[in-house]
């Protein structure tokens, strides 16, 4: 597929500083913009990374019409750059699209786009342990008009920034019983930015009291347990490692999918289903709580120190000693990096 190429001729490259890299400050030098317009997506443009013009009438920031994704590159040890599982992000992203009417983007189309983007940003995949480059496509309604309806017009970007080793405190919790992040039937298994928009507040507050994070639960009565922040949730319970079962209001991690393919790969006991909060505080009690840990693309494991319901500060185990969590962490960099077998086939070259 031609992709009409502009070169940048002011790179940012020499001024990359992989030492004091904060995350997503830094951009790449170019970006993957394609505009769907008359019911057909038209011919994609790499371009310089910069500034777009939009309509203050777009559809996007009046009526929400906007979602992203968030993926990542490596690079091999060999020095080759590899994505992971990009057809995972490329399914959600349809899936979000669909949820919020607007129009899927064929698989070639996004594959093509994002492997000649990152491929001419090749230089900008730092080439250390626990670096990477984040990918983010993103789209939304750009049509300028007002009427609540869906639009006609759509962007759709892919842009990259490089990320360091994200090594990340355990982190303290608490269980939210009164804010709702996402309800049944509504759109929290989109990534939508609606949702995002709706989680600023409650974190502030968590954070106010001293949380590094919120562990989201259901939004009717706040019995069960949901998500973690912007992660997924796993617990190991006497072995065996629960998380919550897919719904309409929880996001179908690519780092949950993982995770839980490469524990049954390993002969472990994998429960997805619903997860009672009383079960916990039991599990805690009866000495069987033995993890606690979020998953996502950024950190790909972030271990749980603690996790506050009302009164009570539930301690979990030294990191050191969790077993399954340091385990799949350190497998899934391994295959990422390609220093391991990768029998899903989940790297793919650009
Ligand atoms: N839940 C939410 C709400 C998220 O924003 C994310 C980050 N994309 C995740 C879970 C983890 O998803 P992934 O493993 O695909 O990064």
């Amino acid at each position: 597929m031609p992709i009409h190429t502009t070169v940048t001729t002011a790179s940012q490259l020499a001024n990359l500083d992989l030492e004091n890299l904060q995350f997503g400050k830094v951009f790449a030098d170019h970006m993957l913009v394609i505009d769907y317009k008359n019911g057909a997506w038209q011919e994609p443009h790499i371009l310089p990374y910069g500034p777009i013009e939009v309509s203050p009438a777009m559809a996007a920031i009046h009526y929400g019409q906007a979602l992203f994704e968030g993926m990542k590159a490596y690079k091999t040890k060999e020095g080759e750059v590899v994505l992971f599982r990009p057809q995972a992000n490329w399914a959600r992203l349809n899936e979000s699209a669909k949820r919020l009417c607007m129009p899927e983007i064929p698989e070639d189309l996004f594959m093509e786009g994002l492997k000649q983007l990152v491929a001419l940003d090749a230089d900008w995949v730092p080439q250390r342990p626990g670096y990477s480059l984040y990918i983010r496509p993103v789209m939304f309604g750009s049509e300028g008009l007002l009427g609540v309806r869906p639009a006609e017009e759509y962007k759709f970007i892919i842009f990259c920034s490089p990320a360091s080793s994200y090594y990340a405190e355990p982190v303290r919790v608490k269980i939210e019983e009164h804010y709702t992040r996402a309800v049944e039937g509504g759109f929290g298994f989109a990534k939508a930015a609606g949702n995002y928009g709706g989680s600023l507040l409650p974190a502030k507050l968590a954070h106010q009291e001293g949380y590094h994070q919120i562990i989201w639960t259901d939004g009717r009565e706040h019995n069960f347990i949901e998500e973690s922040g912007t992660m997924n949730v796993m617990f190991v319970i006497d072995g065996t490692l629960v998380t919550p079962a897919l719904s309409t209001s929880i996001l179908a991690g690519v780092t949950r999918d993982s995770v839980l393919q490469l524990a049954r790969d390993w002969g472990m006991k994998v429960e997805e289903r619903r997860i009672p909060i009383q079960e916990i505080v039991d599990a805690y009690a009866a000495g069987k709580l033995e993890d606690a840990f979020g998953t996502g693309t950024a950190a790909t494991i972030a271990h749980i120190k603690s996790i506050t319901y009302q009164d009570q500060e539930m301690m979990l185990p030294p990191v050191a000693d969790r077993k399954f969590s340091n385990r799949v962490a350190q497998e899934l960099d391994a295959i990422r990096y390609g220093m391991a077998p990768d029998p899903h086939g989940w790297v793919v070259p650009v």
